[in-house]
């Protein structure tokens, strides 16, 4: 083993004979773009020897693998963790460093691959990370989409979306990979007859036919050999093209499947191009999976023994009529043996309750662009409903449970009747899909039913954006919490040691000033680093309720106007967050932070206690420098609505204190450490399901009430925060005429006094380090390590590679 000396001297050798071999020019005269560019093929290479032995050390064990199927990947960068897990990162700094390079400079390049929308690609994302850093053979299967996740601009207070050209210098992590290329094949007709053996013969003449390309992304674990793959599509033109009108018309309808991250679905055109991607890549993946699979055992009759599918939501649900088609139209299975073999490989994730965002398809859509396919989703309905009458006698259930009904196909029910697992994202979300959202699931398949906390790796999310916290944590408590992220909990012994809480306080005071720089240079505010940061960071949505954040501000606002000797301690409420193209109210809400921000700070009596401040883009890597500057994370869901949360997780991890509702994983955070470390306040999900129940909410009550909820109320329509009259009216309706569906006003009260509380607690300094103290202590279990863990023992049986 060479030492380090000659790794950094091997490197900076092979640094500079690279520049020069790829771009014809010495290093004094490369571009900077041409130094990443070199530094991530440099790091993929290296990857790849691990890699190519990792897939090796899987064909030869011939041990079960999992694919986790999700239309999201919200992987963010890849360079720093990429560095950090393979351990080199020191030496490749020192040795740039040497050559007159920042590596920081370098790592800033990298455009953010945001392959995702929020929490559930995040998820994906950090569960990759785990398997790799767990030894556990488990991949990723997505689509390359050209452009990510908008990219937010604020113009005129209003959210203004640009397109995300995160290709633009390429992707260095990438590998195409042709030869695994298949071809995809939409509508047409299918025709059927019975073959001389009596089995059936199908024929699919399809109207398009597409060519799925993968590109491999190396996904490297911490500390181990083992590197899984990241497999993201990509749709090109077939040599075999069908019935296309025109060859533009065909080479557009390829290329525009795997444009987008969400394509507009308020048109017509837009929905039928989700549904096309959601098939597009789960037909790639699966035919893919089924081909390796045959090479190397010849049969299917072991496919479930061999490899485990997860379904991140309803998204790659045709996965299971899918697996089905191949089954008995290629391979001529039987359909109980190609059934049984179909549920066992197959888990589904559930992340949401609100009955809106469950994904149903029209018949119709789905008939036209898959005619296959649906005939197998028929099928399957048609065997479920005599199964409920004949095996459950549960007649009663036909309809509820139905997969084909009022004219559409219900993805989540195909979901369950198609799998062997059904997980919630936490203990409550679990409950509640148990006893109230998939009740009637639950009472015929209770063994599928079962929960799954979610998690975030703590490598992103502590050791890599937080290495102030890191080394105090290495320094108290040794280093095994970074392979062990349960050892956290060695730190309870410390919480009381005064020293520690006040190293503890200037490690967080570094990490304010370094979200203060950011501000100041992009934003051009200054903030006081002294004042409590008080963050909301997550999408925006009307449950999420930073509309009761931002009414609590204004209340504070008119409370010190009104009142000279009333001040609050100072404070920084920071928000990020970005709004569905087409989600109106939740943009209204992102101009009202705006308009109350310049309101606020503008106002020389009330700005040295409060700034308002509004982070645009959001996305991981401004995630990774705002958690970890938080004192307080805002978690104000409507109890009931929030599956689980993991923004909550990564605040916590970093010594945030929870302000929050009894929701999601929020429930599990304050069973750690205990109520008094946490802020929590307002209504609980029974209260919650009662009051909708019941139908005994009347908003207007609560407004005459309180004349300082009439306040805020009022000012949403006076003109107080905007001069143009239309602005904010759809807030107000949607508060005070459709009887605020989220409660803000039931809770509003309570949220008051629970911000009074975080600051008469902040001001006792040592409390409260104690506090952030214990919540990183007991941070651990959230870990994605657990979670994956979790996964692997109890739903997909996949066991460590070696190597
Ligand atoms: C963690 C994360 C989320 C999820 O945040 P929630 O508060 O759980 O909704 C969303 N987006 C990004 C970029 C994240 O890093």
């Amino acid at each position: 083993m060479a030492n380090t000396l000659e790794i950094k001297e091997q490197f900076k050798e092979d640094f500079k004979r690279r520049i020069v071999e790829r771009y014809g020019r010495p290093l004094e005269q490369a571009h900077i773009t041409e130094k990443y560019m070199t530094l991530g093929e440099m790091v993929r290479d290296y990857a790849s020897i691990n890699w190519s032995d990792s897939k090796n050390a899987v064909a030869e064990s011939k041990s079960k693998q999992m694919y986790y199927f999700s239309m999201e990947f919200l992987m963010g960068r890849l360079l720093t963790n990429n560095l950090m897990n393979l351990g080199v990162y020191d030496v490749v700094k020192e040795g740039l460093a040497e050559l007159g390079i920042d590596l920081n400079e370098l790592e800033d390049l990298e455009s953010d691959a945001g392959l995702g929308n929020g929490g559930l690609g995040r998820l994906a994302a950090c569960f990759l990370d785990s398997l790799s850093s767990l030894n556990l053979p488990g991949n990723g299967n997505c689509i390359r989409y050209e452009y990510g996740l908008f990219k937010q601009k604020i113009v005129n207070n209003e959210q203004v979306e640009v397109p995300d050209q995160w290709l633009s210098l390429g992707n260095v992590w990438e590998v195409r990979k042709p030869k695994h290329a298949v071809d995809v094949k939409f509508g047409g007709h299918v025709d059927m007859w019975m073959g001389e053996d009596g089995k059936a013969v199908v024929n699919h003449y399809p109207s398009l036919v597409v060519r799925a390309v993968p590109y491999d992304v190396p996904i490297v674990g911490y500390d181990t050999k083992v590197t899984n793959t990241l497999r993201l599509w990509s749709a090109e033109v077939a040599d075999d093209a069908c019935d296309a009108a025109s060859l533009n018309e065909y080479v557009n309808e390829v290329r525009e499947i795997c444009r987008n991250v969400y394509p507009d679905d308020s048109t017509e055109h837009g929905k039928k191009l989700r549904l096309k991607q959601e098939y597009f890549f789960v037909a790639a993946g699966l035919n893919n999976i089924i081909k390796t699979h045959m090479e190397t055992y010849g049969t299917l009759s072991n496919f479930a023994e061999k490899n485990a599918i997860q379904l991140n939501d309803t998204h790659p649900v045709l996965c299971i009529p899918e697996l089905m088609r191949i089954l008995l139209d290629e391979y001529k299975m039987e359909w109980d043996e190609a059934w049984n073999i179909t549920k066992k490989t197959m888990a589904y994730t559930n992340h949401t309750v609100l009955s809106e965002a469950l994904e149903k398809w029209p018949i119709q859509y789905v008939q036209e662009l898959l005619p296959r396919v649906y005939m197998i989703i028929e099928e399957i309905d048609r065997r479920f409903k005599y199964a409920l009458s004949h095996e459950f006698g549960r007649t009663d259930l036909i309809n509820e449970c139905a997969i084909l009904k009022d004219g559409q196909v219900h993805m989540a029910n195909l979901a369950i009747v198609g799998s062997h697992s059904v997980n919630g994202v936490a203990a409550l979300h679990t409950e509640i899909l148990k006893n109230d959202v998939l009740k009637n699931f639950y009472e015929i398949y209770p063994s599928k039913f079962n929960n799954k906390t979610n998690g975030i790796t703590h490598r992103r999310w502590l050791l890599y954006s937080n290495p102030q916290l890191t080394k105090l944590l290495e320094k108290t408590i040794d280093s095994d919490f970074k392979k062990h992220p349960e050892k956290l909990e060695n730190l309870m012994k410390y919480v009381d040691n005064e020293d520690l809480q006040k190293e503890f306080m200037e490690v967080k005071m570094e990490r304010k000033k370094i979200l203060a720089k950011y501000i100041k240079d992009t934003l051009n505010i200054d903030i006081d680093v002294n004042s409590i940061f008080d963050v909301q960071a997550k999408r925006l949505h009307a449950y999420k309720r930073q509309l009761l954040n931002i009414m609590n501000i204004m209340h504070l606002y008119f409370k010190m106007k009104e009142d000279p000797s009333y001040r609050i301690y100072p404070r920084t409420f920071i928000f990020a967050a970005k709004a569905a193209p087409s989600y109106t109210f939740a943009k209204e809400v992102i101009k009202l932070i705006h308009c109350v921000a310049d309101k606020v700070n503008n106002d020389s009596d009330v700005s040295p206690f409060m700034k308002v401040v509004f982070i645009p883009n959001y996305g991981v890597s401004i995630a990774e420098i705002l958690m970890n500057a938080a004192d307080v994370s805002e978690q104000i869901s409507t109890a009931g609505k929030e599956a689980s949360g993991t923004g909550n997780m990564k605040f916590m991890m970093n010594g945030a204190i929870t302000l929050g509702t009894m929701d999601g994983a929020n429930v599990e955070i304050v069973e750690r450490v205990g109520m008094e470390n946490a802020e929590i306040f307002g209504l609980r999900a029974d209260d919650v399901a009662l009051i909708h129940r019941e139908n005994s909410y009347d908003v207007w009550k609560k407004y005459h009430q309180n004349p300082e909820i009439k306040r805020v109320v009022n000012s949403l329509i006076d003109n107080t925060f905007s001069s143009d009259p239309k602005d904010f009216k759809l807030i107000y309706n949607e508060l005070m005429f459709k009887n605020d569906e989220y409660l803000l006003l039931a809770d509003f009260e309570a949220y008051v006094h629970a911000q009074n509380r975080v600051e008469e607690r902040y001001k006792d300094r040592k409390g409260w380090a104690r506090m952030c103290l214990v919540n990183i202590a007991q941070s651990g279990y959230f870990s994605s390590d657990r979670t994956i863990e979790e996964y692997a023992k109890e739903i997909w049986n996949i066991e460590s590679v070696k190597m």
